[in-house]
């Protein structure tokens, strides 16, 4: 790519980053025609900040093509297990943009906000109802920070018991958030390792009266139903202990089962992976917690509330936790969900995991044979294999990269850890079979590759403007601000 461009530039040295050029401007404004006002010194710049200098068309093109290089679900396929990016109908975003809930203050009197509080209250009755609890917050602002919310409330219901409690039980197959959390709530992380599945044994040699909660992930990282949940619940329970379910995993289960019915005691649901609303990069997202009426008095502070016909919020819950999220949470991605949830249906969200549990076993029917499948389990709406039959000492992080030459975004790769080399593929409800056809003949393909021509793999990606980069470098030294 070679060839000059504005000020003598390559084309290569203008599609780099940095760009200024002293003098220019992005707006103009008529001369001044009031008097000068001076402002006290504390309040200004000893020295002008060095910021780039251009035109309000530079900026605007330099946002659109660095948006252009940038891959998402609206440009291709994006099978990144655990993470459900999935297509979200564009009507969710439609609803999200009503005036009267985007533009509405979060600090406006209830009574003049009666259709947001609404929408809210209904919204966590749906979310109740499809994981089968009967109080929901919808305050977390991420699954993480659901988590968060689900430990504090344990906890707080072991300190009413009088005893905190110890040690959380987390098996090898939860995410890695779970064991984090645990500890940030002042929790001794006890793992318990599973062959895939864990069984209610090996819960039921760890379980003592120290154990405060199980935390286990479901359907778990591996793409597994964890089919002893039901008596390992009994056996959390008969120790005093509770179960809190890692729901953000709920795609494969929406309308099938429900973890409320399961024994699970607190779950959070990741509204951004299973109810819509674009993700990655970092955020907005949005974690409600469900949890059983037992621990409803726990909740964060304010909840939802219906009298007669009139919502309101309550703030008058003494045993809550506290308030977790300043407002009312992420309000626009609880528009999403409950716009996703009515569009659908009943009938809609099971047919969704019914799809996606499909089209993960049609992508796994196709490759396994050829990818080494550790895990013999029937997946649900993810399946991971790993790099073993790979050849020419290729690996996970080659076959990612060639993918990217295939035009697709890499899978999750190297999670879980209990699979060495991982592959972690979750394809979604909303891909055609066609797109699955393509994507399976692409990571044929370069298995192909892996056995005749090795390099290619070892050299990929060679169609990107930048090749194979210091991931490792740019997440410990990131480069965030401008340079000249
Ligand atoms: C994504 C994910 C989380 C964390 O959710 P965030 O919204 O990224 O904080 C937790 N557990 C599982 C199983 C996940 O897939």
């Amino acid at each position: 790519m070679k060839g000059p461009g504005r000020s003598g530039l390559t084309l290569d040295e203008k599609l780099i980053f940095e760009h200024s050029d002293p003098g220019r401007r992005g707006y103009s404004l008529p001369p001044l025609d009031v008097p000068v006002a001076s402002l006290p010194p504390e309040l200004t710049r000893e020295e002008v900040a060095d910021f780039p200098e251009l035109s309000e068309v530079d900026v605007v093109r330099h946002f659109t093509r660095l948006s252009a290089w940038n891959y998402g679900v609206d440009s291709g396929f994006y099978p990144l297990g655990s993470c459900t990016m999935k297509y979200n109908p564009k009507v969710n975003e439609s609803a999200a943009r009503l005036p009267g809930f985007s533009e509405i203050h979060p600090l406006c009197p209830e009574n003049l906000a009666q259709g947001s509080l609404e929408l809210m209250f209904r919204l966590q009755e749906a979310l109740g109802e499809i994981a089968g609890f009967p109080a929901v917050t919808l305050q977390p602002a991420a699954g993480a920070h659901g988590e968060l919310t689900g430990m504090l409330i344990i906890r707080a219901h072991h300190e009413a018991h009088g005893n905190p409690r110890r040690k959380v039980l987390i098996p090898d197959t939860a995410h890695g958030t779970n064991p984090a959390t645990a500890a940030l709530c002042g929790y001794d992380v006890v793992p318990v390792s599973s062959d895939g599945i864990l069984t209610a044994a090996a819960v039921a040699e760890r379980m003592d009266e120290d154990v405060a909660a199980l935390m286990v992930t479901n359907p778990n990282t591996l793409g597994l139903f964890e089919s002893e949940i039901r008596k390992i619940c009994d056996i959390v329970h008969e120790r005093g202990g509770l179960v809190y379910c890692d729901g953000a995993n709920l795609n494969a289960l929406l309308g099938i089962a429900r973890p409320g019915d399961m024994g699970i005691d607190v779950m959070h649901f990741n509204l951004h992976k299973t109810f819509s609303t674009p993700h990655g990069g970092g955020g907005p997202g949005s974690g409600p917690v469900g949890v059983t009426g037992e621990l409803a008095r726990y909740l964060p502070r304010p909840v939802v509330v219906r009298e007669k016909d009139v919502y309101r919020l309550d703030y008058d819950r003494p045993a809550s936790i506290g308030r977790l999220r300043s407002f009312h949470g992420n309000f626009g991605i609880l528009v999403r969900a409950w716009a996703y949830i009515r569009t659908l249906g009943g009938e809609g969200l099971r047919l969704a995991s019914e799809m996606a549990v499909l089209n993960a076993n049609y992508i796994r029917s196709r490759l396994e044979g050829t990818y080494h499948l550790p895990y013999e389990k029937r997946s649900l709406h993810e399946v991971v294999f790993s790099d073993r039959d790979l050849e020419g000492d290729c690996h996970t992080l080659d076959l990612a990269k060639r993918l990217i030459d295939f035009g697709y975004h890499p899978p999750t790769v190297y999670f879980p850890l209990v699979v060495k080399g991982a592959i972690m593929i979750e394809p979604t409800e909303t891909e055609s079979k066609e797109t699955l056809d393509e994507f399976c003949e692409a990571m044929l393909t370069i298995a192909d590759e892996s056995r005749n021509d090795p390099d290619r793999l070892k050299n990929a990606p060679v169609r990107t403007r930048l090749r194979r980069l210091d991931e490792t470098g740019a997440a410990r030294n990131p480069r965030l601000k401008w340079e000249r």
